[in-house]
C-alpha cells in the first residue's frame, strides 16, 4: 500500500470548493445560503473510508446526508485522512482554526452535539491543514480529486 492509500478506515475532513453562492435546500435544516468559498467537511467511517470519499467525490448521487447537497454544489477537490480519531475532536479542533470560520449550524450533526461538521476556509485550506497537523498525529493522507477515485479502483484490483 502506498501512502496515497487511504486506510480502510477513520476520520477524514473533505475540501469542497463553490466556486459561486449557493442556497442549499438541506432537509430539516431548511434553505442554507453558502458563500463561494473552499469548505471543510469533518466526517468519519470505520471502514469502507474509501468508498464514502468515492461517494462524496462523484457529482450524481442521490442526497441523502447533508454533505451530498454541497458536494453536489460544489467541486470535491480532496480529502485529509487519518487512520485514528474521532470526528466530533477533529470537528471541534477544526473549530478553534484561527484560519475557519463554522458553517451552518446542525449541519453533518444529526448524530452527535457539535455545532456543526461544516466550515468555511477564510485563506488557503492549507493552512487549516497545517492547524491539524498540529493536534494530530502524521499520519494524514492526503488526496486529491482524482486521487479518491483512483484510491478506489486500486482497491478494486482495477
Ligand atoms: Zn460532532
Amino acid at each position: 500500500m502506498t501512502r496515497r492509500d487511504p486506510p480502510a478506515g477513520g476520520t477524514y475532513v473533505l475540501v469542497v470548493r463553490l466556486s459561486r453562492e449557493a442556497v442549499l435546500t438541506v432537509g430539516r435544516l431548511g434553505g442554507l445560503r453558502l458563500l463561494a468559498a473552499t469548505y471543510l467537511y469533518v466526517g468519519s467511517a470505520r471502514r469502507g473510508l474509501p468508498h464514502r470519499l468515492a461517494r462524496h467525490a462523484r457529482p450524481e448521487k442521490s442526497c441523502r446526508w447533508h454533505v451530498d447537497y454541497l458536494t453536489a454544489a460544489g467541486q470535491v477537490c480532496g480529502a485529509w485522512v487519518w487512520p485514528v480519531g474521532e470526528e466530533c475532536a477533529l470537528a471541534e479542533q477544526l473549530a478553534a482554526c484561527p484560519e475557519v470560520s463554522p458553517g451552518p449550524s446542525g449541519f453533518g450533526c444529526s448524530d452527535c452535539r457539535c455545532p456543526t461538521h461544516l466550515f468555511r476556509c477564510r485563506q488557503s485550506p492549507r493552512a487549516a491543514l497545517a492547524w491539524l497537523r498540529q493536534g494530530l498525529p502524521d499520519l494524514v493522507t492526503e488526496l486529491s480529486g482524482r486521487g479518491i477515485i483512483q484510491a478506489v479502483s486500486r482497491r478494486q484490483g482495477a
